[in-house]
């Protein structure tokens, strides 16, 4: 199993600038090392200060997991923090047709890696005369609000008449694998079509929270993209070009994965927000996803507890990532904090919630 533990800092917005608002994070130079305030210090995999670019996000934290997929490796990566610290710009979930390339976030740069390396695959094989692999791609697009779970490929407009004809299950078969019934899944050929399904879902799940009058920030978001590959078994492969006896009969392997990303529900307190009445329900049910969670990666984490127990099954949210984390599969956390000394406690709380992954 591969975890790795990512911060990232975004810069200071405009309105903090105007309050007057201090910046309160210091990175070690040359260290993956964050200190908040004046003595508060963390290290994690990786730490990216206010300057830090898309594409290098991109680079460090993601790039082999597709390259793992490839291989048949499940991959999760997800981003933790409070509201407003960064998670859907990282992830780049809320599609906008108006930001440039280079501001691109992790799905749109993860989906065009993806079929770059298909046509790579594909072009090497057909050079040296090998049979071309096949691919199959798909995706889902899912919303966990309040542990209920909503399809954001389901075109139904209104969304009592959406919740009331969706039943889906989330299932797990013999061999371990998580299997979700009852979602819609999209088969995409090309990244200019998933792009269109990236965006189509995070324009339903807009709409979707404007009926159900709620903040999509108290939701988590999960994209998925399966890939499913036929090719030449490499074993096999090497065996035929020792021999030199391109003759004989090819076997084919099935290499199935998937790829999720998570723009998960805002971490705040609910004390903050002041939440009464039904958002507090909302709440503690969408804090009960980010505790398992938390929980799960912890566990994973420590040696003497990841063979006993890993509590998948206290919430929808780690039910549906169980076989993309832990085991054979590559996860990355990226915890995203604002720079600024308002926000100093949430800050504080997410470095904690990042530092148990460890
Ligand atoms: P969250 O999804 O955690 O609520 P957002 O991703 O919506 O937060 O970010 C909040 C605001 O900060 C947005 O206006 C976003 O464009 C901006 N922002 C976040 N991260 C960066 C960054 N690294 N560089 C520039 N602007 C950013
Ligand atoms: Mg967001």
């Amino acid at each position: 199993m591969s975890l790795s533990v990512c911060h990232r800092i975004r810069p200071q917005l405009a309105k903090e600038k105007i309050e007057g608002c201090h910046i309160c994070t210091f990175v070690t130079p040359g260290e993956p090392q964050v200190v908040l305030g004046k003595d508060k210090a963390f290290t994690y995999d990786y730490v990216f200060d206010m300057d830090s670019t898309q594409d290098t996000i991109y680079a460090n934290c993601t790039e082999k997991l597709i390259e793992g997929c490839f291989e048949g490796y499940n991959a999760t990566i997800f981003a933790y923090g409070q509201t407003g610290s960064g998670k859907t710009y990282t992830m780049g979930t809320g599609f906008d047709v108006t930001i440039p390339d280079e501001e691109l976030g992790i799905i749109p740069r993860a989906v065009s890696h993806l079929y770059k390396g298909i046509e790579q695959r594909r072009q090497a094989a057909a050079d040296q005369g090998r049979p071309v692999p096949e691919f199959k791609i798909s995706a889902q697009f899912l919303e966990l609000y309040n542990e209920e779970v909503l399809d954001l490929f389901d075109t139904t407009r209104d969304i009592e008449m959406r919740k009331q004809k969706s039943h889906i299950k989330i299932h797990e078969d013999a061999s371990g694998s998580i299997y979700t019934v009852g979602v819609t899944t999209r088969t995409v050929s090309s990244e200019a079509e998933m792009m269109q399904c990236l965006k189509l879902g995070a324009l339903s799940r807009t709409t979707a929270s404007t009926q159900m009058n709620v903040q999509s920030s108290r939701s988590h978001a999960i994209f998925t993209i399966h890939i499913c590959q036929v090719r030449v078994c490499q074993d096999n492969e090497t065996d035929n070009r020792l021999a030199n006896s391109s003759s004989e009969v090819e076997e084919f392997e099935t290499l199935t994965a998937k790829f999720h990303f998570v723009d998960l529900a805002g971490s705040e307190r609910l004390k903050r927000t002041g939440a009464t009445g039904d958002r507090a329900k909302e709440g503690i049910s969408i804090n009960c996803g980010l505790l398992a969670l938390g929980n799960v990666i912890s566990a994973l984490g420590d040696r003497s507890k990841r063979s006993s127990h890993v509590p998948y099954r206290d919430s929808k949210l780690t039910r549906l990532l169980q076989d993309s984390l832990g085991g054979n599969s590559q996860t990355v956390m990226i915890a995203c904090t604002s720079p600024s000394d308002q926000d100093f406690m949430e800050t504080l709380n997410t470095l904690k919630y990042a530092n148990r992954a460890r």
